[in-house]
């Protein structure tokens, strides 16, 4: 908890609490011992999404898998979209961070004769996921926040939200935020701020992620004219429970899973992605099953089958079946007991006895805070890191188990550049942060915490954003859709300027925080939308049915949204090629 001064200023103000926010903090604690750091995040750290993580992070670890293979996986499933000089800083790094982080006490699953244990993950042609059992993200952001604990130069500010950047001069020098036990609004001034906010999947209706993942960081630098890269591409996950959305790990499958339609029959064997294997042959590479292909190619196929009537309907929505029968109960309790817990708790069926059914769902951004290699924004001052951040690493498709590496690998480098920025400015001064915690909670009072107003609702506006979204900018989408959903999108702005509270108390007004919430996903959700339609061409995640084919030629680069007045900017930049030249994706038994 943090100890009140008069003015809360920092070095480094690091904006997250979840896994690269903490590395963030350690980099600069660690590596700087005179520098002040400060962490702020809207929930107890440990609360942050990293937490539900479960199946792993990737990194080479075995002779036979090298750097280049890696690299070269993580940039085809990109559909080379990803920046290539970012994917080798990426897969360099990798092993280096989770060799650290079993030196600061994280419990990696280990083979009988010691060895880290690696999975094969989707998209990744070799074994070389590292895990915890399935419960990877706890482990993960256990060892990091323990960690934090050890360094008394990082402050931390837990369950206060942030609410603007403060822009002065032409540079970032803080935040304004509100500590949300007693309702102040206050500035935390610094040198530098890393953004380390997290996605936004909760603009979809059905997703894997946590309530709090709202998009708020993503939404703090597009009002301050940084652009967000890549937003078309949302990553559909192809196993989620009916109802919930809760992820069932891509484990499952690595570990031997399959996917079955209502004939029985493994159907991804007729989208290219290989064919089935005899499981219980012990020399057949599992790795090299269909069921392990990139997460685009199998959330697309689950369309398809949907609309040639192959799917089970069920209460929930139509799904197939995931069966991991035949991995018994004793390996699924060792490798994949969080499976079959979630299972039993969420829809009483037990794995071990009956297939899991499972749909689509949707659970990461590609797309994010446009970034250099170091974490730098175009906003001087301004840096970010993680899920929020498009470095970009991902590309058009991120390949499971990539996330918490990148987390860990660019959380630590966007702390080395915010140091170096925060050597060479000074600190706000106090009139400057005064006057902005005083703008900032004017701003409030004439909008959100207004008396009067035509009486919308938070949950009204975020259930038709969610609704717009998944219709218009969904698995496929095309040109008619995506101008429905920017259309509907302009009016449910208009619509969130009448959005009027009914707790206007301050001691953790939480409708105040989900107003706020909201305000960022209608931001996202334009940019998503926006960068949608202007990108006519199918690559990866992003499928338009009236434009099916992939364009190198006119679309080989990343596009950036820039807010403006009414409809967003899209610009587009390059895209870095190094080594590896745009080619064809190719999965299968190769
Ligand atoms: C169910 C699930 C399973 C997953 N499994 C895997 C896996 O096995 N392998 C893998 O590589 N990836 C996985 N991922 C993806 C990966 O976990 C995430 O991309 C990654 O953990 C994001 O980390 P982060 O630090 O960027 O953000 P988060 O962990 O989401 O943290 C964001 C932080 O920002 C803070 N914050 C946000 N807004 C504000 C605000 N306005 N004011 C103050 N603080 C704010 C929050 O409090 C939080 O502390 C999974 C994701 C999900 C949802």
């Amino acid at each position: 908890m943090v100890e009140k001064m008069d003015s809360l200023q920092h070095d480094v103000l690091v904006v997250g609490g979840g896994g690269a926010g903490l590395r963030a903090a350690i980099a600069v604690a660690r590596d700087h011992p005179d520098t002040s750091v400060g962490v702020i995040s809207k929930v107890y750290p440990m609360r942050s999404h990293t937490v539900s993580a479960e199946g792993g992070a990737a990194a080479v670890i075995s002779p036979s898998d090298s750097l280049d293979d890696h690299a070269y996986d993580t940039i085809s499933g990109s559909d080379w979209l990803a920046d290539q000089d970012a994917v080798e800083i990426l897969v360099e790094n990798a092993t280096d961070e989770m060799l650290q982080l079993e030196h600061w006490g994280c419990p990696w699953s280990r083979d009988p004769d010691g060895h880290v244990s690696v999975r094969p993950f989707g998209g990744m042609k070799l074994e070389r996921t590292w895990y915890a059992a399935d419960k990877t993200g706890f482990h993960l952001l256990h060892t990091l926040f323990q960690t934090t604990l050890k360094y008394d130069a990082i402050i931390r500010y837990d369950e206060w939200f942030v609410t603007s950047l403060i822009v002065a001069d032409g540079r970032c020098q803080g935040v304004t935020a509100i500590d949300i036990r007693t309702g102040e609004m206050l500035s935390i001034g610094a040198k530098s701020v890393v953004l380390c906010t997290g996605g936004g999947g909760r603009v979809y209706p059905f997703t894997t992620n946590g309530s709090i993942k709202t998009g708020d960081g993503m939404s703090l630098a597009y009002r301050a004219g940084v652009p967000l890269k890549d937003m078309e591409f949302v990553q559909y996950h192809p196993t989620g429970l009916p109802g919930t959305g809760i992820l069932i790990t891509e484990a499952a499958r690595s570990e031997g899973g399959v996917l079955v339609n209502n004939e029985g029959r493994r159907y991804l064997q007729d989208y290219g992605l290989g064919q089935p294997l005899d499981l219980k042959d012990p020399d057949h590479p599992r790795k090299r099953t269909m069921e392990l292909g990139p997460r685009d190619r199998l959330s697309q196929a689950f369309v398809k089958e949907r609309e040639a009537g192959r799917t089970f309907e069920g209460a929930d929505g139509d799904y197939v079946e995931l069966d991991i029968r035949h991995l018994g109960e004793r390996e699924i309790d060792r490798k994949i007991p969080m499976v079959r817990e979630l299972a039993v708790r969420y829809i009483g069926i037990d794995p071990v006895h009956d297939p899991i059914p499972v749909r689509t769902v949707v659970h990461y951004m590609m797309g994010g805070i446009d970034t250099d290699t170091r974490g730098a924004t175009s906003l001087p001052g301004l840096f970010a890191a993680g899920e929020c951040a498009c470095v970009s690493v991902n590309g058009a498709n991120r390949l499971g188990s990539n996330s918490l590496t990148e987390i860990l690998v660019f959380g630590a480098r966007a702390a080395v550049a915010a140091v170096d920025h925060a050597s060479r400015v000074s600190l706000p001064s106090n009139q400057l942060l005064e006057s902005s915690a005083r703008s900032e909670q004017s701003r409030l009072e004439a909008t959100l915490l207004r008396k009067n107003g035509a009486g919308e609702t938070v949950s009204g506006i975020r259930s038709d954003l969610q609704e717009a979204l998944e219709e218009g900018a969904g698995i496929f989408r095309d040109e008619a859709t995506l101008q429905r959903t920017c259309s509907t999108i302009t009016d449910l702005q208009e619509r969130y300027e009448k959005l009027v509270l009914t707790d206007t108390s301050r001691t953790f007004n939480t409708e105040l925080v989900t107003a706020l919430e909201l305000g960022a996903m209608l931001d996202i959700g334009e940019a998503i939308a926006h960068s949608a339609l202007a990108r006519t061409e199918s690559r990866g995640s992003h499928q338009r049915t009236d434009h099916p084919d992939r364009d190198d030629a006119g679309f080989l680069k990343h596009s950036l949204a820039y807010q403006s007045e009414g409809n967003p900017t899209i610009g587009y930049k390059d895209v870095t090629i190094t080594r590896w030249p745009p080619g064809e994706r190719v999965y299968g038994n190769v």
